[in-house]
């Protein structure tokens, strides 16, 4: 499915630097920030540098180069938060909301990190 990028998406703004944000993170394929209305003690955003509206089209259309950069990203913020599992941060959640029955708010595709309690259950 082809989809059109809205450049003037609010991450797109962040990108580009026109709209401030708290960096936690930032690397040649990927910025992570902290949500500006957190869901838990830990909460970033982590997006690709690459104008992709949500999973389907990053999954599809990035370069492997990209999708490997990106997914260690968000293993290196999640050591860099204190988070991961294996380090006794307890581990956290990952989740892409794309598409409308996805809930998607910002057409730039993103990954929520949450984590720093226990959370709750879902996927039943
Ligand atoms: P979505 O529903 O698209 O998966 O999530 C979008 C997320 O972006 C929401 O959790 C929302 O709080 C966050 N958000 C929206 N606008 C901004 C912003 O300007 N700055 C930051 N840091 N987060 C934002």
């Amino acid at each position: 499915m082809p989809y059109t990028y809205d450049d003037q998406n609010i991450f797109a703004k962040i990108l580009r630097g026109e709209i401030p944000n708290d960096t936690v993170y930032e690397d040649e394929y990927a910025l992570a920030f902290r949500d500006i209305q957190p869901q838990a003690p830990v909460h970033v955003l982590v997006i690709p540098k690459g104008p992709y509206v949500n999973h389907d089209h990053f999954a599809t259309a990035a370069t492997d180069a990209e999708i490997a950069g990106y997914t260690r990203a968000i293993g290196k913020v999640c050591a860099a938060l204190g988070i991961a599992p294996g380090d006794d941060g307890q581990g956290y959640r990952t989740i892409a909301n794309s598409g409308e029955h996805g809930v998607q708010e910002v057409p730039h595709f993103h990954t929520h990190i949450l984590g720093g309690r226990m959370l709750g259950r879902m996927l039943k």
